[in-house]
């Protein structure tokens, strides 16, 4: 079992370091992929650091080499680097892509993820590994392994969506950084967080997507007991083009002037839909009880819900009888 796993992550640290050199070493490498990735900014120390590649623009590129080196069959397939035919050969999963390998925390290569250069809307803009014996991927973050020194330092994990956000955040100073990439956030997520720090700082993309996610994440965080804040971003914007077009102090600056605590958050947020209809108003000060009543720490809840009735101009002892009434409910 152990050494299963064991040739499962020689296989992966072997791909990782193939499309590393393709990526540095080769002509298509660097003409695609190299000049891709200084396009979008990203630095030598950065590219080295997070070991970024590309994988060759041909079926059997990968695959090919891996076999005529030793690898066996079985676990460039099990790894999903290569995918086999019905006629029993294999082909590489990755082809003319850039690649992200995604570590482990402790290190070490577990699965990829491969970005397309085509703007082609028919091609998925990333691929990522498939489940397997060593990427179970509700239980990984994107560059935790790099951030988690800092998170400790910060005491503070500032979530992202995708490994672009990682790359450019981190590139400028701020390294306790993390995605969920490849899945929306799972409980396994937080809590793996939550042995670094309990505060965590959501900066999603500025679309509506990401205010969906920030506020299903929200929730999540409470309930696993630990403190969340989110931060917004102009529409059209992630934390890679934002911190790109503003540079690290504006960036920085950004997240102190619109840091917002989950009840100023998603105040703001649903009180500009509802206007002065007192009904609609109803409605939202139940969906922030309703968040409130998912922090397990009575003492905390009750703060929030002072908070609350500030913000809300709404008698704290409504608020404080709705909360038990939810808690009641959920008992
Ligand atoms: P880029 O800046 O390179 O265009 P992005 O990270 O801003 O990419 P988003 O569309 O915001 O891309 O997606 C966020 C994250 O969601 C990605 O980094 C990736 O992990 C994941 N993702 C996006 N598209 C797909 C896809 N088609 N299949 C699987 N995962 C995806
Ligand atoms: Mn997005
Ligand atoms: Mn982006
Ligand atoms: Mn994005």
């Amino acid at each position: 079992e152990e050494n299963h796993r064991e040739s499962l992550m020689i296989v992966t640290a072997y791909a990782a370091k193939f499309f590393h050199e393709s990526l540095l070493d080769t002509e298509e490498g660097q003409n695609i992929g190299l000049s891709y990735f200084k396009e979008r900014g990203f630095s030598n120390d950065i590219i080295k650091k997070f070991e970024l590649g590309y994988s060759p623009d041909q079926w059997e590129a990968f695959t090919g080499e891996a076999l005529k080196n030793g690898y066996q069959q079985q676990f460039l397939e099990e790894s999903g680097l290569s995918v086999k035919r019905d006629n029993g050969t294999l082909y590489d999963r990755y082809r003319g892509r850039v690649m992200f390998p995604i570590h482990s925390f402790t290190g070490r290569v577990i699965a990829f993820g491969g970005r397309t250069l085509k703007s082609d809307k028919n091609v998925p803009k990333y691929v990522n590994s498939p489940e397997s014996e060593i990427y179970h991927k509700s239980n990984v973050l994107y560059g935790l392994y790099f951030a988690k020194k800092a998170i400790r330092e910060e005491d503070n994990c500032f979530l992202v969506e995708g490994y672009a956000d990682v790359l450019s955040v981190f590139q400028a100073g701020i390294e306790n950084v993390v995605a969920s990439s490849g899945t929306s956030l799972t409980v396994e997520q937080i809590r793996l967080i939550g042995r670094f720090t309990k505060n965590i700082t959501i900066l999603y993309d500025g679309d509506a997507a990401g205010i969906k996610a920030s506020l299903r994440g929200l929730d999540m965080i409470l309930e696993e007991g630990l403190n969340v804040k989110v931060v917004l971003f102009p529409d059209g914007h992630d934390p890679d083009s934002y911190v790109r077009s503003v540079g690290t102090a504006g960036f920085k600056k950004h997240i102190e002037d619109n840091k917002k605590d989950f009840i100023l958050y998603k105040t703001d947020l649903l009180l500009k839909d509802a206007g002065n209809d007192p009904i609609k108003k109803a409605e939202v000060i139940r969906e922030i009880v309703e968040s409130v009543a998912k922090i397990p720490d009575s003492i905390k809840a009750s703060v929030f819900i002072k908070e609350c009735s500030y913000l809300l101009k709404i008698d704290e002892r409504a608020l404080l009888s709705e909360l038990n009434k939810m808690r009641m409910a959920k008992a």
